[in-house]
């Protein structure tokens, strides 16, 4: 675990708030690759994960953005409440679930609060010189994140930003987007389940290939799960197994 002081904290949307973190020594913080995300332990106990929203620059900070879930259990909130600048959080090391892999063009698509890990990634095959191009769909511009970034950014000119707000610009069509693209495409999404599951439907529909299709949920299932077998969990990296009983929870 990595102790970590909150520097900045600060609006980034409507209901959508940015940390720099750094380390609480002034030293600088492990790397991390674009799409890696860090557990924070919040004050109010619980832990939630969160994706470092900038490309890794090697200055020592990390970035998160935060949206405020009215239907969640507590932890966005808490962050939004309880988090100031001085802070000292502990959070874990970061863990890269979502890699970028080698492609001739990288088509991401962010929906809301999926823009931090996807941000990361435009900045990170812009430094790397490679083709891509970044779809953004939100409900409105004030509740887009970062979108004055993406808009003075270099590579602004590969965005194209979409919101509900405003029928009348051009419509999201992902199937059109996703069409007649060449075997070395790739795709990343990350937003809500709904956003993932449509740009996943427009990618098998234009014959995509799974291998070719990276996405990031950031919520589980809000079904809970009242019975199930006995199983075993295995941690890797510890290399521990734990056998978890039909009535019990990992
Ligand atoms: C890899 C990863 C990266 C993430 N990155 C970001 C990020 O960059 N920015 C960001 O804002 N969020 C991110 N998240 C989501 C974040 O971790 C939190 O889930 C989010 O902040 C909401 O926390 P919460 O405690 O307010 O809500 P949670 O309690 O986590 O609930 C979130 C949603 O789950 C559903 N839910 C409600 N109750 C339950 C329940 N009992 N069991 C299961 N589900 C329930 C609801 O639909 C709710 O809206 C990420 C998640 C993952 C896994």
């Amino acid at each position: 675990m990595l102790a970590v002081r909150v520097l900045e904290k600060r609006e980034a949307a409507v209901d959508v708030l940015s940390l720099v973190l750094t380390s609480v020594d002034g030293g600088s913080l492990p790397p991390y690759s674009a799409g890696a995300h860090i557990d924070i332990a919040l004050p109010n106990g619980m832990v939630r994960q969160y994706s470092l929203c900038r490309a890794d620059a090697g200055g020592g900070t990390y970035e998160v953005a935060i949206l405020r879930d009215p239907a969640g259990r507590g932890g966005s909130a808490c962050v939004h409440r309880d988090i100031k600048p001085g802070d000292t959080l502990t959070i874990s090391h970061p863990r890269n679930l979502f890699p970028l892999v080698p492609a001739s063009v990288s088509i991401l698509f962010a929906g809301g609060i999926g823009i931090t890990p996807i941000l990361a990634m435009a900045e990170e095959l812009h430094r790397q010189g490679r083709d891509f191009e970044l779809h953004y769909c939100a409900r409105s511009p004030e509740r887009a994140a970062y979108r004055e970034l993406l808009a003075q950014a270099p590579w602004s000119g590969q965005v194209r930003c979409y919101y509900d707000s405003e029928p009348d610009q051009v419509r999201f069509d992902a199937r059109q987007i996703l069409s007649g693209r060449d075997d070395g495409t790739h795709l990343y999404v990350c937003g809500p389940e709904g956003f993932i599951r449509h740009v996943r439907d427009a990618a098998d529909q234009a014959g995509w290939s799974d291998a070719r299709v990276h996405f990031e949920h950031f919520s589980a299932s809000a079904a809970p799960v009242t019975e199930g077998d006995e199983f075993e969990l295995v941690l890797a990296r510890r290399g521990i197994t734990v056998r978890v009983g039909a009535q019990t929870t990992a």
